[in-house]
């Protein structure tokens, strides 16, 4: 039984709660396998959290709920989710360690904010910059059809 979503005050992504896991993959076209099922639904709880995992973090989880899926097969099922639309992968930079998280793709697009002392991922969507990219995109005789925003930063202390 699949346990319902919701993103706490933020309004921007819904889980469409209705579909099941398994749906979701076949609806993509993929198989519904045991590994892609289960790493869906953590990525659906992180999702809730509002964390973005990484594919060692996804892997600790499943260890400690009881799954052992290896790590390869971890990375080659983001892969494939991310080949059909319903993972987005994003690359964090912290100075010179880059790492990849990951994230369901549904709802509205938006950006990030990375903290770069607790690591803590802001979202946030904002229409002047988007509108900005779409203009600078035109004026240089193209159209947007994909875009990566992520601001690294620090909380003031009065
Ligand atoms: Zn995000």
């Amino acid at each position: 039984m699949q346990k319902e979503l919701r993103m706490e005050g933020k309004g921007m992504e819904q889980v469409p709660a209705a579909k099941s896991d398994e749906q979701w993959l076949t609806g993509a076209g993929l198989k519904a396998t045991l590994p892609r099922v289960r790493i869906l639904q953590h990525l659906k709880a992180a999702h809730d959290e509002q964390r973005h995992l990484g594919a060692e973090e996804i892997y600790a989880r499943l260890y400690q709920a009881g799954e052992r899926i290896g790590i390869s097969t971890i990375y080659r099922v983001l892969l494939n989710l991310e080949q059909v639309g319903l993972v987005t992968r994003h690359q964090f930079s912290q100075g010179a360690v880059s790492r990849c998280v990951y994230e369901l793709s549904f709802g509205e697009r938006h950006d990030h904010m990375v903290c770069v002392e607790t690591e803590r991922v802001i979202e946030f969507r904002d229409a002047v910059i988007e509108a900005r990219q779409e203009q600078i995109a035109k004026a240089h005789g193209y159209e947007v059809i994909g875009r990566e925003l992520v601001i690294r930063v620090r909380r003031i202390t009065p």
